[in-house]
């Protein structure tokens, strides 16, 4: 059987830098028989100054014949004067649209050795482990009519429609009840059925594929306010949460903070499932591309490598091998390395972006 595949889109600013401690990894893996048939492409400012487009029609044929794309990040003020359907952030909504990505997964996970960094007291969010799986193509963002128009008395209505359909629902909860089947067997369904008919149709459609399809999963539901004052109160009382467009993105961003550092999240984008069995997918950091600190070898790598563990476990099946990588992420830090990000008031030296990567691939090496 050939080598499963994978597209790496490294972007601009600090994304080839990330990137790059990634390649040790797969590196590595291959040194041990776990083999991936592994090409690069240009997205973002990159694309841009090479084809002037963010993301070629080539290089998208190419991320939809893969099994995964890994994206560093898009960005840099140096394109500020282009016009918008060329700027570099256009060519990370076309291939997420293009692909029609509907499942985004955003975990919370907090290190032992970071949990001072949370805003929470460090009992809250010590050994916190959540998913949240928001939907992402549909809902109110893309729901018609919508606008701003005159209401002919001298003033205006501005217009959004938030409309699932019982299809939108119904993927996104297969999504997320097949990653609590990975993890710990439990889903929280979160929306608004109180006030918002959407929200209605979400909890009857999310129930029918829980007790049809997913018995073994243990199925709850909140309303999207209570969710978000849950998260900050007690949030490892979660597993996986699913929800819509866009109370995911507000309880993603909340749930982001738990655990402090920008440096350390990752994120996977998941579509239906290709002829081979595995989804359509894209696994990135939550951070952009830095420009402040691009080419200084300041970068922490960790959410991109994050990003990789993601990777092995949603697309790969590799889910050893993931809780291999995340365990040697714990390792380093528990050890005290820190690229400059993670540094506390009491300072210390940081490690660049290649060290952490080194050190990453030492830890695993200690783990044989
Ligand atoms: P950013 O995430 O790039 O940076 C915010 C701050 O966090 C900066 O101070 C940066 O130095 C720091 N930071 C981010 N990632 C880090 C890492 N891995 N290690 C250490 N420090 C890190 O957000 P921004 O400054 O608002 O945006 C910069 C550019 O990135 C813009 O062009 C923006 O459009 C783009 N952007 C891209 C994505 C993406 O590609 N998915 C996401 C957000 C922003």
């Amino acid at each position: 059987m050939a080598n499963p595949s994978i597209l790496i889109l490294p972007g601009d600013g600090i994304g080839p830098e990330v990137m790059a401690e990634v390649r040790k990894i797969i590196d590595w893996l291959g040194t041990r028989g776990i083999a991936f048939d592994v090409q690069e492409g240009l997205i973002g400012g990159a694309s841009y100054d090479a084809f002037g487009v963010p993301l070629s029609d080539e290089t998208l044929t190419r991320a939809q014949a893969v099994d995964a794309v890994l994206l560093g990040a898009v960005g840099s003020p140096k394109y500020d004067g282009v016009e918008y359907s060329k700027r570099p952030e256009a060519g990370l909504l076309r291939i997420r649209k293009e692909m029609d990505l509907y499942a985004n997964l955003r975990p919370a996970q907090c290190f032992e050795a970071l949990a001072d960094f949370s805003s929470l007291k460090r009992d809250v969010v010590s050994g916190l482990d959540i998913v949240i799986v928001r939907e992402l193509t549909s809902g109110v963002y893309f729901g018609e009519p919508r606008g701003i128009i005159d209401d002919n008395e001298g003033g205006r209505i501005g217009i959004n429609t938030q409309r699932y359909t019982t299809n939108e629902i119904r993927r996104i909860a297969r999504s997320a009840f097949e990653m609590a089947r990975r993890r710990n067997g439990r889903v929280c369904s979160m929306e608004k059925a109180n006030v918002m008919e959407s929200g209605v149709l979400w909890r009857e459609e999310v129930t029918k594929i829980g007790a049809e399809e997913y018995p073994d999963v243990a199925l709850s539901h909140m309303y999207a306010d209570n969710g978000l004052m849950q998260l900050v109160r007690n949030p490892k009382q979660f597993d996986v949460i699913v929800t819509d467009n866009l109370f995911g993105d507000l309880l993603s961003d909340a749930a982001a903070m738990l655990t402090g550092s920008l440096g350390m999240l990752p994120s996977a984008s998941l579509g239906a499932p290709m002829a081979n069995g595995r989804p359509k997918a894209l696994y990135e950091p939550v951070h952009g591309s830095a420009p402040d600190i691009a080419g200084q070898g300041k970068a922490n790598p960790i959410a991109t490598i994050l990003s990789f563990a993601m990777a092995l476990r949603y697309s790969f099946d590799l889910g050893g091998e993931a809780d291999r990588l995340e365990r040697a992420v714990e390792r380093v830090l528990a050890d005290g390395l820190r690229t400059a990000d993670l540094m506390g008031p009491e300072g210390g030296s940081p490690i660049s972006t290649a060290e952490m990567g080194d050190a990453i691939i030492a830890a695993l090496d200690a783990s044989l």
